[in-house]
């Protein structure tokens, strides 16, 4: 039988929930013996999409931003959603260096995303929001 587990968390569009986050997906893959490479990209990837949640996603407002993570064996996924403006060209948003943002963007959140995980899909719609999907294998031996 595989070993699975799952959480499902909501919180508010405020800034502090970031390293909420952080920690609560540190805590989920811990059973997975992660190295410390692999437990700081995913970390590094969920504050990355939760950024966006609250700076773009929530331009102007607050929002509750939806994360939910599954394990299944030695894979991780964690998706992170908002019911935000949504995205118009998400191929564009996610070219390096893109950004909407005011002077101090990078244009490099997806990018991040990318290169620390294995995969990385994203959905998104004007007006109604954006879900980011990042997937992870763990590579330790994990301890169920
Ligand atoms: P950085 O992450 O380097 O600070 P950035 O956030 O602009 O800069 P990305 O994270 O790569 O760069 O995102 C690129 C662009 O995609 C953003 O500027 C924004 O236009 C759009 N975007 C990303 N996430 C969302 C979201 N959740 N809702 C709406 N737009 C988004
Ligand atoms: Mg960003």
């Amino acid at each position: 039988m595989k070993n699975e587990n799952e959480f499902k968390l909501i919180v508010d569009s405020r800034s502090i929930n970031e390293s909420f986050a952080r920690v609560v997906v540190s805590a989920f893959i811990t059973p997975l013996d992660p190295t410390l490479e692999e437990l700081a990209d995913l970390k590094t990837a969920v504050s990355e999409a939760v950024t966006n949640c609250i700076v773009h996603g929530y331009k102007d407002r607050f929002g509750k931003i939806y994360i939910s993570g599954k394990i299944i064996d030695d894979s991780v996924k964690i998706t992170v959603r908002d019911k935000g403006c949504g995205i118009e060209d998400v191929k564009k948003a996610m070219t390096p260096l893109f950004t909407t943002g005011e002077g101090d963007r990078a244009g490099l959140g997806f990018t991040v995303m990318e290169s620390f995980c294995d995969k990385i899909s994203v959905r998104s719609k004007p007006e109604r929001g954006t879900a980011v999907t990042l997937k992870k294998r763990i590579t330790g031996k994990a301890k169920w």
